[in-house]
């Protein structure tokens, strides 16, 4: 392909705005598929993103267009997620275009998300093309769109496309200006640089690294070198999505395509790592991203203990097409063997527990989400800490230091007196307000991380009815008065339910903890006080009072089916609960202290 005929750009946008469904009608307008095989939003495609409306994984697909200069463009589409979870796969994608293309929906204007990723854009020097989407709603304010974007991100009203991706406006001006305003790959003659940003693992082929070329070429059936691991191997198969795979026998400079060449695992083929020629490498690699980063951690426990292999190995098949996921062996005297993992934020944690429950056929139970937090010691070695129970004892630890983030909040100003109120409780720093237009406000915080993951994002939409949006960076550990809060059940510390909380918060939380699991756990033939405790001090305290009844009494030993169907629905309310000691816990109240103000 002619370079001066390539365009490689994203779609980024705040989560709803349309993306995925611009990149259908983009791929529909070019042929790529027709609208008869048309899926709706065919480039989500794992099952949880299309239930969940969300992408992902990131795809992408090779457009053939004739613009209206006659001639015929390749264009090639990276998806991009659209969830603050995974904006580091977003900074991934944007790697490998020279464009984006920004959507912002005409009835919402700027969001967190918005802001977040046209910050990542610029960072890489990408030419941006804003589009203003859904203009045939009746709630759409074009003017106001244009305004915040001038005003907030400087962008040229002048250059904003006005699109429906819903009713097919405008895609085709769209890609008119991705053709004219976003510049060709760069061709620099030097030696093979491909970056891979994007693999997956395919259990009949192996690793399907997703490349661009930055530089030079790829033939089939050449020895190429992996940079970082310095591995060699032959190349099998090179080809594009189309979105199918497609085979072809060479990709030159400035294409995206993907590469198979019997990888075996997908250490060796890195998302961010550099491929070049083995006969004659390049003197560098590009520069790489920064590796995912675990922000969320929690233990995964089978319920049944049997399933502890299993899930090892579900576990093992999930990392290969996951490198955000972690894990390492775990035990708990409550739970028994299970594995300590590392997630992006909240959502990435959902998604993978009921991925491997779907997937895997697994019953799960996962504890209470934790962040890392730094433990500086009496003999000052600083020790990195994901999880209650690896707290060293009090007596060594000098200090502790919480992660902290920078949060951008953007919201209608009447919500504004209770989001403050929101972040005020959850211990937040405020630290400046803007107004984008005359009725909207970005409020900027420093919050806890461990304040974010238990369950900030969904106060924050209750406060402001679904209005205001959000976004997180990390900014660095801070010191904080941390202390470890334990749960007793029956007289005995659970180590699943202990959590590490700031001291102004734990009391309240501890009261509140017991409540909540007070009604969580089921009563039993025999009395089961709870606790909370910090450091051997008991805080609060209740009781589950004994259920005496047998269940099945009431039937009178008359109705046998009845009974039966009493007994079945009572093992099927079973099915998650896990007995530590003699009692048994329901998954819910391991996740007790997301529900509880
Ligand atoms: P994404 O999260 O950015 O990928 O957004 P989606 O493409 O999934 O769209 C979110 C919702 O907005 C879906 O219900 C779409 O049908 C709807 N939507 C997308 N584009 C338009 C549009 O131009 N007009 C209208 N009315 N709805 C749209
Ligand atoms: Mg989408």
């Amino acid at each position: 392909m002619q370079i001066d005929l390539i365009r490689n750009f994203s779609i980024i946008a705040h989560i709803d705005h349309g993306k995925s469904t611009l990149a259908d009608r983009l791929l529909e307008l070019t042929g790529a598929v027709s609208a008869r095989d048309m899926r709706a939003q065919l480039l989500d495609s794992m099952d949880i993103e299309r239930e969940r409306g969300i992408t992902i994984k990131l795809n992408n697909a090779r457009l053939s267009y004739q613009a209206l200069d006659g001639k015929v463009y390749e264009l090639n589409l990276i998806d991009t997620p659209g969830h603050v979870d995974f904006s580091y796969e977003v900074s991934r994608s944007l790697a490998a275009c020279e464009g984006a293309l920004l959507v912002v929906d005409a009835s919402q204007g700027i969001e967190a998300q918005t802001l977040a990723n046209v910050g990542l854009a610029r960072e890489l020097g990408l030419q941006i093309i804003p589009v203003i989407n859904k203009i045939d709603l009746p709630a759409a304010d074009v003017n106001m769109a244009q305004e915040e974007l001038l005003d907030v991100l400087g962008i040229d009203p002048d250059e904003c496309i006005l699109a429906s991706a819903k009713e097919g406006l405008g895609i085709q001006d769209i890609l008119e200006a991705i053709v004219r305003r976003i510049p060709c790959p760069q061709n620099n003659n030097k030696p093979l640089q491909a970056l891979i940003f994007d693999s997956y693992f395919d259990e009949y082929r192996g690793v399907v690294a997703q490349i661009r070329i930055k530089e030079g070429r790829m033939r089939k059936g050449m020895k190429m070198q992996t940079m970082q691991t310095g591995q060699e191997h032959e190349v099998l198969e090179l080809g594009v999505k189309t979105p199918a795979l497609k085979p072809v026998d060479e990709l030159s400079t400035g294409e995206v395509g993907y590469v198979i060449a019997n990888i075996k695992a997908i250490e060796d083929a890195t998302v961010g790592d550099t491929i070049t020629d083995a006969s004659a490498p390049a003197a560098e690699p590009l520069p790489g991203y920064k590796p995912a980063k675990s922000m969320v951690f929690c233990g995964l426990f089978p319920v049944d203990g049997e399933q502890f292999e299993a899930l090892r190995e579900a576990l093992g098949k999930m990392k290969l097409n996951d490198a955000a996921l972690q894990y390492e062996p775990e035990t708990s005297t409550a739970l028994g063997f299970g594995f300590r993992c590392g997630f992006l934020g909240l959502l990435h944690m959902e998604i993978v527990q009921e991925r491997l429950e779907r997937e895997y056929d697994l019953n799960l139970l996962a504890t209470t989400p934790a962040v890392e937090v730094e433990v500086v010691k009496t003999n000052r070695e600083i020790e990195l800490i994901d999880s209650p129970a690896k707290l060293p004892p009090v007596s060594s630890i000098e200090a502790i230091r919480e992660p902290l983030v920078k949060a951008v909040i953007i919201t209608p100003n009447t919500y504004t007196g209770a989001i403050m109120e929101l972040c005020q409780k959850r211990r937040g720093i405020f630290r400046d307000m803007e107004y984008l237009d005359k009725t909207r406000v970005r409020l900027n915080y420093e919050l806890p991380l461990i304040e974010i993951v238990t369950d900030f994002f969904n106060k924050l939409k209750s406060v402001s009815q679904g209005y205001a949006s959000f976004d997180y960076e990390f900014i660095e550990f801070r010191e904080s008065d941390m202390i470890k809060l334990d749960i007793l059940l029956n007289g005995e510390p659970v180590d699943a339910l202990a959590v590490i909380i700031h001291r102004s918060t734990a009391e309240s939380r501890g009261r509140k903890l017991c409540e909540k699991l007070k009604e969580l756990i089921p009563r039993h033939m025999f009395e089961i006080p709870i606790q909370a405790a910090i450091g051997g001090k008991v805080i609060a305290r209740e009781t589950i009072r004994a259920n005496r009844k047998d269940v099945t009494a009431k039937c009178y030993g008359g109705d046998v089916t009845r009974k039966r169907k009493l007994l079945e629905k009572q093992k099927e309310g079973k099915k998650r609960l896990k007995s530590v000691g003699s009692v048994d816990i329901p998954q819910e109240a391991f996740l007790a202290m997301l529900k509880i103000e």
